[in-house]
């Protein structure tokens, strides 16, 4: 069953935490992105919440409304949609944003709880087409405990309301370890408790401990807009 708004605003209770309370990430992509935050506007990413969201969200703000296609591609992901319990939506941009009133994809980007092979959630990697537009995700030692203990938690919250989510994030896994072993590449995950992690290309999933000094070579990949 879907979750209903009532647990979305559970979920949100849960997830409130920042990334960084030292680092102001918005205003590290801004500069290049005619000084919006990426993850923030709809030419980047469009925000899809469940519809069930979205009812808590009326309820609370008028912050929120449909999103409008302005493109065939914008079509094309909208489509994607159909017969699902998503919907696509639109905020009043970053000037205007209610932190209470961010979405559930708002508060998480740009991670996903990571699952291994075995179909474990050990951790949170990020969202691999954002690299080099992100900031955080070229800075990813920035990230701060309390949001990774926020971030499991709400999710596993999610997944016990909706099995669903669980086998979304296990394909959204699979997925970023199939991609990655094609560019032969290790992607980091940061660890559930604790510490971060390489994830080996072509490895089943392998997962060795990254050292600071490893993660730091990432700040090579921003910008690249
Ligand atoms: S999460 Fe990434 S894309 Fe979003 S504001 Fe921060 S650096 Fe920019
Ligand atoms: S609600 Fe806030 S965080 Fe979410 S997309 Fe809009 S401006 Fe960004």
């Amino acid at each position: 069953m879907a979750p209903t708004p009532k647990d979305y605003a559970e979920i949100y209770k849960r997830l409130q935490a920042p990334i960084s309370r030292v680092y102001d990430c918005g205003k590290k992509c801004a500069p290049f992105n005619d000084g919006q935050p990426v993850c923030c506007t709809t030419g980047h990413a469009i925000p899809i919440v469940e519809k069930s969201e979205y009812e808590l969200l009326k309820s609370r703000t008028d912050m929120w409304t449909p999103f409008k296609p302005k493109s065939a591609a914008d079509r094309a992901e909208i489509a994607d949609l159909k017969g699902s319990a998503c919907r696509a939506v639109a905020c009043k941009g970053a000037a205007h944003c209610e932190r209470d009133n961010r979405s559930m994809a708002c508060r998480s980007f740009p991670f996903y709880p990571y699952f291994n092979p075995e179909g474990e959630l050990v951790g949170l990697a990020t969202y691999w087409s954002f690299e080099g537009q992100c900031w955080v995700i070229s800075n990813i030692q920035i990230v701060e405990r309390p949001f990774v203990k926020e971030m499991i938690d709400s999710h596993e919250l999610l997944f016990a309301k909706d099995e669903d989510w669980r086998e979304t994030y296990k394909e959204q896994s699979a997925t970023m370890r199939r991609v990655y072993s094609r560019k032969g590449k290790r992607f980091p995950v940061i660890g559930r408790d604790g510490g971060y992690f390489w994830v080996l290309p072509k490895s089943g999933g392998k997962m060795i401990p990254a050292t600071r000094a490893g993660l730091k070579k990432l700040e090579k990949g921003f910008p690249n807009f």
